[in-house]
C-alpha cells in the first residue's frame, strides 16, 4: 500500500490554564499566589513536560514562553489514528497538570500546519475562539455536604492543615499553596524567579503586599500598591499577515519559526529593563516589582504605588522598541508585498502594548484589582483602536471603583521615543511638586465648584503656574487645556506621579 503524505509537516497540541489570573489570585495574600505560580511554572517547565510526554510528542520550540501554557509538537506517522494519539497525549498532560494544580481549569486544542504560526492562525486560534477545545476541570465534590475550604471558600475541603499557626480544613489546591516561600535558585522559571535572575540586585521582593507597599517613598504613605495589566496591541493582525505569506524563501521560513520566541523575549526584556531602571530598585538594591503572570505579550504585576507610572511608561517604551527591532525586517517585506498586490491592503505597523493601572490600599483583594486593571486595559486599547501604546488608570482610594471619567492617555503624550519626558509629562511633574494637601483642596474645589474656582484657589496659594497647563484658556472655556489633560485627570495622575 502506498502512503501519500498529506503535506502537513506537524501537528501542534496546545494546553493552557483558563482564566489563569483569577485562578492564581483566588486565595488572599501573596504567599498563596506565589506557591501556585511556582507550581505552575514547575509543572510546565520543558524538562518536566518532556518526561511526561515521552515518545508521544516533543516540546514545540516555535512557540514563545508564556506562563501556564504548554505547546507540543508531533510528526504524524502515515496510517496512524492521529486523533487517538492526540487524545492519549492530552490525557497524559492533563493528568500531570491536574496533580500539580488541583483547582485550575485547563483546555487543550490542536491543529496541523507547516509552521506553528500557520497551525495557530488556521486551526488553533479559531477553534479556541469557538470553544472547540477539550476541557479538563477540577473534580467536583463527592459529597454534596462537604465543608468548604477555609482558604479559598471555593472548593470542598479535603485535609486538615496548619495555616500560619492555625488548624484549618483545606481543599487540595490550597494545600498545594500552603507552603513556605521557595527561595531556591532552581526556581528560575516562575515569573518572579525569572525576573530576579535577570536583575543585578541583591534582595528578593518582600514577603507580602503590605511590605511591598512599604518600599515606596515616605510621601506615598507607604501603604498603597499599583496593579498593572499590560497587553500587546495588534499582534493578532501581525501574526495573521505573516502566516498568510508564502514560505518560499529561507528568510521568511526563519521568521515564521522564530517570531513567537522573539516577541515573548521582548516582553521579558521590557519587564526586566523597566524594573531595573526604577530609581527605587537601585536605592534599595531589591526587586520592587512582583510579576504574577508573564505571557507571550501580556504581563500582570504589583508594585509600590509611587513607582507605577515610571514602570509602566518605561515598559511600554522598551517593549515598543524591542518589538520594533524584532519586526522591522519582516514588516518591510510584508509591506512591500502588500503594496505590490495592491488589493487595498494597508501597510502594517509594528505592534505596541497598552496598560491598565489600578491604585489601591495594599489590603485590597488582588482578585478584584486584577479584574479592575483588566477593565482599564480594555479602555486603553479601545481608545487607540490597537494603533498606539496607551494607558488608562483608576485610583480606588480617591475615586472608588466606578469606571473613570477621564480618557486614556497615549504613551506619546508622556514620553518621547528617546524616553525623555514630554512637555505634558514635565507639567505633571510640576503639579506633583505641589504639596499633597493643596492638590487635595484643588480636587475638592474642582468637584464642587468647577474649574474657575479651582483656578482662583490655585492663584491664591501660589500654584497657578503648575495648574495652568491643565486648564482651558481663560478666554476660551470650551477649548482643551494646552496639555490635552484636564485638571481632574492631572490631579489624579499627580497623586502617584514621580515629582523628581
Ligand atoms: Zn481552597
Amino acid at each position: 500500500m502506498t502512503v501519500t503524505h498529506t503535506g502537513t509537516a506537524y501537528v501542534y497540541v496546545d494546553f493552557g490554564a483558563i482564566r489563569i489570573q483569577s485562578y492564581l489570585t483566588r486565595t488572599a495574600g501573596l504567599r498563596g499566589h506565589r506557591a501556585a505560580s511556582d507550581s505552575l511554572a514547575r509543572a510546565t517547565a520543558p524538562g518536566i513536560v518532556e518526561g511526561v510526554v515521552g515518545q508521544l510528542a516533543e516540546v514545540n520550540d516555535e512557540a514563545g514562553e508564556a506562563d501556564g501554557v504548554v505547546s507540543l509538537r508531533l510528526t504524524p506517522v502515515a496510517g496512524e489514528d492521529l486523533k487517538a494519539r492526540v487524545e492519549r497525549l492530552q490525557d497524559r498532560v492533563f493528568a500531570h497538570l491536574r496533580q500539580a494544580l488541583p483547582g485550575a481549569e485547563f483546555h487543550s486544542v490542536w491543529g496541523q500546519g507547516e509552521y506553528y504560526l500557520n497551525a495557530y492562525d488556521k486551526e488553533i486560534h479559531p477553534k479556541t475562539e469557538a470553544g472547540d477545545v477539550r476541557y479538563d476541570l477540577p473534580a467536583t465534590a463527592e459529597f454534596p455536604l462537604a465543608v468548604p475550604c477555609a482558604m479559598c471558600h471555593t472548593d470542598p475541603a479535603a485535609t486538615w492543615e496548619t495555616v500560619t499557626g492555625k488548624r484549618q480544613r483545606l481543599c487540595p489546591d490550597c494545600s498545594m499553596r500552603n507552603v513556605p516561600r521557595r527561595r531556591s535558585a532552581g526556581d528560575g522559571r516562575s515569573p518572579e524567579g525569572r525576573l530576579a535572575e535577570s536583575l543585578p540586585v541583591t534582595h528578593a521582593a518582600p514577603e507580602d503586599f503590605a511590605a511591598l507597599a512599604a518600599l515606596g517613598h515616605a510621601r506615598s504613605g507607604r501603604n498603597h500598591l499599583a496593579t498593572v495589566a499590560i497587553d500587546g496591541n495588534a499582534f493578532g493582525e501581525f501574526f495573521k499577515a505573516l502566516a498568510k505569506e508564502g514560505s518560499e524563501d529561507a528568510q521568511m521560513r526563519d521568521w515564521k519559526k522564530s517570531i513567537s520566541q522573539s516577541l515573548s523575549a521582548a516582553t521579558r526584556d521590557a519587564l526586566a529593563e523597566a524594573t531595573v531602571n526604577l530609581p527605587l530598585t537601585i536605592e534599595r538594591d531589591q526587586v520592587v516589582v512582583v510579576p504574577h503572570v508573564v505571557g507571550g505579550d501580556d504581563v500582570l504585576v504589583s508594585l509600590p504605588a509611587d513607582q507605577a507610572w515610571e514602570f509602566t511608561l518605561a515598559f511600554l517604551r522598551e517593549f515598543g522598541q524591542a518589538v520594533h527591532a524584532a519586526t522591522a525586517g519582516i514588516l518591510e517585506v510584508l509591506n512591500r508585498r502588500r503594496a505590490q498586490r495592491a488589493q487595498g491592503e494597508t501597510s502594517l505597523e509594528a505592534p505596541t502594548a497598552s496598560a491598565g493601572i489600578v491604585f489601591a490600599h495594599s489590603s485590597y483583594p488582588l482578585s478584584l484589582l486584577v479584574e479592575l486593571a483588566g477593565q482599564r486595559l480594555s479602555e486603553a486599547k479601545r481608545a487607540v483602536r490597537g494603533k498606539a501604546a496607551s494607558v488608562q488608570w483608576l485610583d480606588i482610594t480617591a475615586d472608588g471603583t466606578e469606571a473613570p471619567g477621564h480618557d486614556p492617555l497615549r504613551l506619546s503624550t508622556l514620553r518621547t521615543p528617546a524616553g525623555d519626558p514630554t512637555l505634558e509629562a514635565q507639567a505633571l511633574s510640576a503639579l506633583a511638586r505641589v504639596p499633597a494637601s493643596h492638590r487635595a483642596r484643588l480636587a475638592e474645589a474642582l468637584r464642587s465648584d468647577g474649574e474657575i474656582t479651582a483656578a482662583v484657589i490655585a492663584h491664591r496659594v501660589g500654584h497657578l503656574k503648575a495648574v495652568q497647563p491643565f486648564l482651558s484658556p481663560f478666554d476660551q472655556q470650551n477649548a482643551p487645556p494646552p496639555t490635552g489633560i484636564g485638571l481632574g485627570a492631572a490631579l489624579g495622575i499627580a497623586r502617584w506621579w514621580p515629582c523628581a
